[in-house]
């Protein structure tokens, strides 16, 4: 599998904006390519390049590194931008996984018989695909739908925000990606048969045994805060995901319950930057909604979304689960 970028594209943007030192941004399974398009982009435009080294999850962190202190402008690769203001000029680089999609949209369309409307969504990497994967699926006799949403392109879908699937009348949906996590929010804001078409392993799959076991696996984590008399907040600093206002909301509503809670802010979240906090009983993540689902396993204390702490407090009935978003 490999990714094609415009560089020279970029090299135009760069030699435009005059910038004589220039950061370069990558999620971490594009950071391979890092030195040799700093390479190429030195050599053209005579600019000194900042490689920045540390990890890169969205377009979330971009331009939030220490580089935004020493760079005129930001190239960051792999995302598309989010509707926050930076506080440098970042260019967005589309990234364009050339994985053929066929193979898993042939598989897929045995899952989806007897659906006529089908809701499609995909994430940055194959978003350049999505006219071919829709004539695909209308020449198999599907009608297909989609939006885009705040911060999200027509049929793109983010960990963190749903919208493009929102107020979609669609009988069944397909996402085009790989691993499970977006199709968990599709399934629980839609409560529409969910298929994923894998590329990574040319699979098609339907998500309701994954959807049952992470269910199960949030009941239990809620369940086991139900005891906490301390509650750890988590901020992150990370701009596009830094919800303070939130946090104290949430630290008022535990309060009111007569529980103590504490609000943390933190760059990275990860378990050994939490084990020194050994008198708070759970943790509420405000950050990346996705860190308390997919990172579950690696926690031993319950970490919590917003919303299943409102449910460990009584304020939203467990019918009612609900999966965190960031309005950006
Ligand atoms: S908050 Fe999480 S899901 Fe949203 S863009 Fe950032 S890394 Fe992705």
């Amino acid at each position: 599998m490999g990714y094609e970028f415009d560089v020279e594209g970029v090299i135009e943007k760069i030699k435009k904006f005059h910038a004589e030192v220039v950061g370069v941004q990558f999620p971490e399974g594009l950071k391979i390519h890092a030195t040799r398009i700093a390479r190429q982009i030195e050599d053209e435009t005579g600019a000194t390049v900042i490689i920045s080294a540390d990890p890169c999850y969205g377009a979330c962190d971009a331009a939030d590194t220490d580089m935004k202190d020493v760079v005129d402008l930001l190239v960051h690769f792999g995302h598309t931008a989010l509707p926050i203001k930076y506080d440098i000029p970042v260019i967005f680089v589309e990234t364009r996984s050339d994985m053929d999609v066929q193979g898993a949209l042939s598989s897929a369309m045995k899952l989806l018989e007897g659906y006529k409307r089908i809701g499609l969504v995909t994430t940055a990497q194959h978003l350049y695909l999505l006219q071919d994967m829709k004539n695909f699926l209308e020449e198999n006799g599907k009608e297909v739908v989609m939006h885009g949403g705040r911060g999200t392109q027509n049929g793109q879908i983010l960990g963190c925000n749903f919208s493009s699937i929102k107020d979609l009348e669609a009988d069944a949906f397909l996402y085009v990606g790989s691993g499970n996590f977006h199709t968990l929010g599709i399934k629980l804001f839609t409560d529409k048969p969910v298929v994923i078409a894998d590329p990574y392993i040319n699979e098609a799959r339907d998500i309701d045994e994954f959807a049952d076991r992470i269910m199960r696996i949030r009941f239990a984590r809620i369940a086991k805060a139900m005891d906490a008399g301390s509650f750890g907040i988590i901020v992150s600093s990370k701009k596009g995901q830094s919800r303070m206002e939130l946090a104290k909301v949430l630290k008022n509503m535990i309060h009111k319950e007569k529980k103590e809670a504490y609000i943390l802010i933190m760059d990275d979240v990860s378990p050994e930057l939490l084990t020194p906090f050994m008198d708070i009983d759970a943790f509420v993540m405000t950050a990346c909604p996705r860190i308390a689902i997919d990172d579950a396993n690696m926690y031993k204390k319950p970490l919590l979304t917003p919303q299943e702490l409102e449910i460990v407090l009584g304020k939203r009935d467990w019918e009612d689960y609900m999966m965190d978003e960031i309005e950006h």
